[in-house]
């Protein structure tokens, strides 16, 4: 199979989105041009609607304090900074009489020449400035009384601000009267040639209250700032996703390299197999039965349980562990002799709650005379109550328990009343001490001692050297397991060495 290196895929994870993310600015830049024409809009017509309460207030406030005379309350009015808001550049009064006047002092030039055309809402109507000298023309709101006109020069800065954000000539204004026809108003702001650009764009509104019609236009300009935008956020999303996904990768990565990522990896592959041990019965030289003893096969690689069976613990794996290997524990029983028993090691929390007694009904309650199980006291029951029942209703269903390495910990001779356990292990820690004159000698021969007085079945366990065997079974304790028979092995070789084992003694026989 194709193995791609880390650092490849750390490197792919990284760039991939940063270049998918400049790709899709393509695809995005367009709706995002539009989006940005659609806002431009909405803030013309809120900017408009703001402009017409304004200058509605401050209009009709003046006129209704107007005497039309350019006398001193004309002149106040016109200079009063309450109706000089920021839409009103210039405000000035054309009377019947010819004088005129206005915020500056003397009449402006400003001929409000009442056109036909112009936007006439009752008295008030709606023009522009001259377009002179080459400037911008004006819009010039004006109210006629008689012959009496005042007249207010607008301000249109807020339209050249607008229409520089967000970004500089992007956007070019009309403004109008609804009927294309009519001229007198007309307004162009911003930069014209978008309008006769290629691929432009235009949205239009009506403004009810003066019956004006906007259109703002937008052309390559803003294609420009939209791609050069969703180029730059999607620079930084992507990166961001491109640190997120590599970080994410490198974590998991991490992860299934630690140990509890490979346990997990290897409960899912099955990889957690039975060795056995047989146990032999020293005086008649039978196989009585097996430890099942767990093995992880990586591989070609073999791991025995001292390597991770305290993690598995700790991690709540062992349990899924026990349930893989006592799978494998009820296939294998039928290739064994059926007068032998298999021994499988669980843990207090198999006790403790009902996880054996659930494991065991599911497989319909497999071989109770011939499926044993070891309780090692090396680590504390803390719930022998629990434990307790647990051990009576699987002994009501024929199981059999054996303490394991006995002596070694500390509830021995109590766990063994408490959980009403028969047999017991003894462990090679003691075994060892045969032929030595090692103290703990003296423990060993006041546990044979105990387990003869009370009837327990005995297992030596790690005997490895006749001498341990010959002084065991002087002692009465027969039943032995230990490299001195054999090491624990796989079923096929174990197969093999049951029927080496039969050959070699019924020779002896
Ligand atoms: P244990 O239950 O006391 O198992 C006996 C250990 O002594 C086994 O080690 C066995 O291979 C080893 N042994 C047997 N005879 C001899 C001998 O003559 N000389 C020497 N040097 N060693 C001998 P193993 O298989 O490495 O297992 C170690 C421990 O791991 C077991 O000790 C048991 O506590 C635990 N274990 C093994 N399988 C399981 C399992 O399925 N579940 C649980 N919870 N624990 C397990
Ligand atoms: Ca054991
Ligand atoms: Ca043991």
């Amino acid at each position: 199979m194709l193995r791609i290196s880390s650092v490849w895929i750390s490197l792919l994870l990284f760039t991939l989105p940063i270049v998918a993310s400049q790709s899709l600015g393509l695809w995005l830049a367009k709706p995002l041009a539009n989006y940005l024409l659609e806002q431009k809009v909405a803030e013309i017509k809120q900017a408009l609607e703001e402009r017409h309460k304004e200058l509605d207030t401050a209009l009709t406030e003046q006129l209704a304090q107007f005497d039309f005379d350019c006398g001193p309350t004309d002149m106040a009015l016109l200079r009063d900074p309450r109706y000089y808001s920021a839409h009103i550049r210039l405000q000035g009064l054309t009377l019947a009489s010819g004088a005129s006047c206005s915020s500056l002092g003397p009449g402006l030039p400003i001929v409000i020449t009442t056109h036909q055309d112009d936007i006439r809402l009752g008295n008030f109507g709606l023009t522009a400035t001259p377009a002179k000298f080459n400037t911008e023309q004006e819009l010039v709101a004006y109210y006629q009384s008689g012959e009496n006109i005042a007249y207010w020069v607008l301000d249109n800065s807020w339209s050249h601000q607008l229409l520089q954000h967000p970004c500089a000539n992007c956007f070019y204004l009309e403004f109008s009267e609804q009927d294309p026809e009519v001229t007198t108003t007309y307004f162009p702001r911003g930069d014209k040639t978008i309008k006769s650009e290629e691929g432009r764009r235009s949205l239009s509104f009506t403004d009810p209250a003066v019956l004006t019609r906007q259109t703002v236009w937008a052309g390559k300009a803003l294609n420009q700032y939209a791609l050069q935008q969703v180029r730059l956020y999607g620079l930084w999303a992507g990166t961001l996703l491109g640190v997120v996904l590599t970080t994410g990768y490198w974590l998991l990565r991490n992860y299934r390299r630690s140990l509890k990522g490979l346990l997990q990896a290897g409960l899912a592959r099955q990889q957690f197999i039975p060795f056995y041990q047989p146990v032999v019965d020293s005086q008649s030289g039978q196989v009585v039965g097996f430890e099942a003893l767990l093995r992880w096969q990586r591989g070609n690689e073999l791991i025995p349980p001292g390597a991770f069976i305290d993690y598995a613990e700790e991690q709540d794996l062992i349990l899924p562990m026990t349930s893989q290997l006592l799978e494998k524990v009820i296939a294998d029983l039928p290739q064994l002799a059926p007068n032998q028993w298999v021994s499988v090691n669980i843990v207090a929390a198999h006790l403790e709650q009902s996880h054996l007694h659930d494991l065991l009904q599911r497989h319909q309650w497999p071989s109770p005379a011939r499926l044993t199980f070891e309780l090692t006291e090396r680590k504390p029951i803390i719930d022998i109550g629990a434990a307790s029942n647990q051990i009576s209703a699987l002994q009501a269903k024929g199981y059999h328990f054996k303490l394991d390495d006995f002596g070694t910990g500390y509830g021995g001779f109590a766990y063994l009343q408490s959980l009403g356990i028969r047999q017991i292990k003894i462990d090679k820690m003691f075994v060892d001490t045969i032929g030595t004159d090692d103290l703990k000698r003296s423990v060993l021969d006041a546990t044979i001692a105990f387990g003869r007085e009370s009837g327990m079945e005995m297992i030596a366990e790690g005997a490895e050297r006749q001498e341990q065997v010959d002084y065991l079974q002087r002692h009465g304790v027969h039943l032995i397991q230990g490299y001195v028979y054999a090491a624990p092995m796989p079923l096929n070789k174990l197969t093999l060495w049951l029927l080496a084992w039969q050959q070699h003694h019924s020779k002896a026989a």
